[in-house]
């Protein structure tokens, strides 16, 4: 399994899942083109991917995931308020993820648990091929004790590390955005992103994580891989992730079980 981020924020969210038998996109923000010739950097032609997941509904997440399946006939995976909020024509074939059962798709296993923000049934997930597992979970205003556990499942975790509390106080935004984001139903900052992946430590397996949809007026990479970095520290924890790395906003980065071998831990 090769997992590729296409691009990672507010303004698209697109990840790649490659194995053997066929490529999956979870999240389709990116404008079509953009997000087919990064796919395509990668290997991936449009008749290589067997399945679109959506997660939720929002614009960053969803841009082009209609267009895309009716083009070229790829089935959506979602659940089912999601899926009724994006209007997918009829002639798209569309399967319902649902929490209590896992989805296969040619080998490839789809699990996912609900997340808090403000969508209408937004979902983080678990796939899993030949052994190796992503968990991504991208928005969400709060975590609960389950994800623990369902996160530790994973070699690579793909978690939302969205802002610096202090750094979203002094922006720009306007007062209803900055309590939307800080909400329970928002984004999770730097300091409730370390105590999750605190938390995910404790079972001392080792692992890699990619820390996601960072504020650019509200976040940093530095900062981000800072304050979780002393997070963990604080749990006696930071050995068990081998690499920390923040996604860039519009660059690809990608992963493999093999390439991670060879990874050289990154603070
Ligand atoms: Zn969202
Ligand atoms: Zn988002």
């Amino acid at each position: 399994m090769q997992v590729v981020s296409l691009a990672s924020g507010s303004t698209g969210n697109a990840c790649l899942v490659q194995t053997p038998f066929g490529a999956l996109l979870v999240d389709a923000g990116l404008p079509q083109k953009t997000l087919l010739a990064r796919c395509a950097r990668y290997g991936t032609l449009p008749e290589h991917l067997i399945g679109i997941i959506i997660t939720h509904e929002h614009g960053d997440h969803t841009t082009s995931a209609v267009a895309l399946a009716k083009r070229y006939r790829i089935p959506i995976y979602t659940k089912p308020a999601t899926a009724q909020k994006i209007k997918i024509p009829a002639n798209v074939t569309v399967y319902s993820l649902d929490d209590q059962y896992h989805t296969e798709i040619l080998g490839i296993i789809i699990r996912t648990m609900a997340v808090s923000h403000d969508a209408v049934a937004p979902i983080a997930l678990q796939i899993s091929h030949d052994q190796i597992t992503v968990a991504i979970a991208t928005d969400l205003g709060e975590w609960q004790p389950l994800l623990v556990p369902f996160l530790q499942a994973a070699q690579l975790i793909v978690i939302e590390a969205n802002h610096d509390r202090e750094k979203l106080r002094l922006s720009s935004y306007d007062h209803s955005l900055k309590l939307r984001i800080a909400s329970p139903t928002g984004h999770l900052d730097n300091i409730q992103t370390g105590a999750l992946l605190s938390q995910v430590g404790l079972d001392k397996n080792i692992r890699d994580v990619w820390l996601a949809h960072l504020s650019r007026e509200a976040n940093s990479p530095g900062i981000a891989i800072q304050s979780i970095r002393t997070v963990l520290q604080m749990h006696g924890c930071h050995q068990y992730f081998r690499t920390i790395t923040t996604l860039p906003p519009y660059d690809c980065v990608a992963w493999g079980p093999a390439q991670r071998m060879i990874q050289k831990t990154l603070w």
